[in-house]
């Protein structure tokens, strides 16, 4: 039976990032990557965006390139899906029945996106954008497609429909609450958005609920909504959210709550068990002190990271403060911090400009900014939440002095 020193389970972000780490930091144990798609790890965040919309290859979303892989002695078992943890013996047992051994395990498994559960779910051409696969499939029908629904107003949802306008479809987007981005942005960002995605022609239906997928034949012709309307489409392309690909460390009895719970080590309650990404639960400081997930690439990166230098004797907590990006048409919105929990916001800079930041704050403290083309906001910016002391609204809205001098004030 095959023993490997390291086994990471996922062949996504977080177990590229680990890998390459543990690597740079000299490990010289066996490493072996197991992943359920066919491709080594790749970039994921262009999957809604420039490889959509075909500016971007494949080979240009690699992670790495295959020889590198191959030089740093990281193994790959891909097309390959572990279904089985047997953690009291360190072994794992794949779809094909092999096992394999472990001396650390490391769950890097992301989710599954949550399914559409309405009447109508499994006609043809309802597409969810997860993986390589699911967008080549896209991209094969996209020139027969005239009509798209969106549904989710996220930003997955949102990054499509910006794809789907620049192709010249017609675009629906249907959100459930009565503004996009809603569990993750304040109001004015989400005004904003929606603005600049009508003003692109994308049709907005908000507070609307999918009632079912209409079809002939196995095939989809559109969305009908609970209020009677429907809305004819060729393409649905659906966003609402995923779900942690946990269950096979549930069987073991890895502690669970929304994703593999682990300590700031990324350690679960299995021995030699750690998890990394968007399937791990974890305190995090900046959601003051509670449980959550984060589905981001810096938190991949940063998870993984941690436990390479654990697993090479340098145990430094998992402590970084969250940051994602998302580009639409011309904008790139870069978020730092954590804004749920607010009690104040304020606006620095004019929307209207296409560049400003809302920032958000909980007791006088900056908690999170999101930052639209305004890079210079977002560095300082992170620097404000880190150092948490409270700082005047009036000189966080004042855009003729950069967030650089409040930064300095603070940290005085
Ligand atoms: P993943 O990258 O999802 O990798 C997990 C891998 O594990 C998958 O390949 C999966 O097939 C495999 N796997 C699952 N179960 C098993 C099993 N049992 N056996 C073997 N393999 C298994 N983040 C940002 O910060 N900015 C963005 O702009 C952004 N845009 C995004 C756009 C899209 C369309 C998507 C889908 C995500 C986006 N994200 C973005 C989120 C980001 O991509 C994820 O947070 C990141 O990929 C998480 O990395 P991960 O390694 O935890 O999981």
């Amino acid at each position: 039976m095959a023993r490997f020193d390291v086994l990471i389970v996922g062949a996504g972000h977080a177990a590229a990032q680990l890998a390459v780490t543990l690597r740079q930091r000299k490990f010289e144990g066996s490493v072996l990557i197991i992943g359920e798609e066919a491709e080594p790890p790749y970039e994921r965040p262009p999957l809604s965006k420039d490889y959509l919309s075909g500016d971007k290859s494949f080979e240009r979303i690699l992670i790495r390139p295959p020889a590198f892989w191959q030089e740093r002695r990281v193994d790959m078992l891909l097309g390959r899906r572990v279904e089985r943890v047997l953690a009291d013996l360190h072994q794992v047992v794949l779809s094909d029945g092999s096992v394999i051994r472990y001396g650390s395990l490391i769950w890097a498994t992301g989710g599954a996106p949550r399914k559409l559960i309405c009447p109508g779910r499994d006609l043809v051409g309802i597409h969810y954008v997860r993986t390589r696969a699911d967008v080549d499939r896209m991209k094969e029908k996209l020139p027969r497609v005239e009509k798209v629904v969106v549904i989710g107003g996220g930003y997955i949802g949102l990054e499509a429909a910006a794809v789907m306008r620049k192709l010249e479809k017609h675009v629906t987007l249907i959100e459930a609450l009565d503004r996009v981005l809603a569990r993750v942005a304040g109001e004015p960002l989400s005004r904003f958005y929606e603005a600049e995605h009508r003003s692109h022609g994308v049709a907005l239906r908000l507070s609307a609920q999918v009632e079912c997928v209409e079809g002939d034949d196995g095939v989809m012709s559109g969305v009908r909504l609970v209020d009677g309307e429907v809305l004819p489409a060729d393409m649905v392309i659906v966003g609402i959210g995923i779900i942690p690909a946990i269950e096979a460390l549930k069987a073991p009895g890895a502690k669970t709550s929304n994703g593999v719970d682990v300590d700031e080590f990324c350690r679960t309650s299995l021995p030699d068990v750690f998890a990394v990404g968007d399937c791990a639960a974890h305190r995090n400081r900046y959601a003051q002190g509670a449980t959550i997930r984060l589905e981001s690439v810096q938190n991949a990166n940063d998870q993984a990271a941690t436990v390479a230098k654990f697993l090479t004797g340098l145990h430094e907590p998992y402590d970084a403060v969250p940051w994602f990006w998302s580009n639409q048409y011309e904008l790139k919105l870069q978020t730092v911090g954590l804004s749920a929990g607010y009690d104040q916001t304020v606006l620095r800079g004019d929307p209207a400009t296409k560049a400003f930041s809302l920032i958000y704050l909980r007791r006088g403290r900056v908690i999170a900014l999101d930052c639209v083309n305004a890079a210079r906001d977002y560095v300082h910016g992170k620097l404000l939440i880190q150092n948490r002391r409270a700082v005047s609204t009036d000189r966080l809205a004042d855009t003729t002095k950069p967030l650089k001098e409040l930064v300095a004030a603070a940290t005085a």
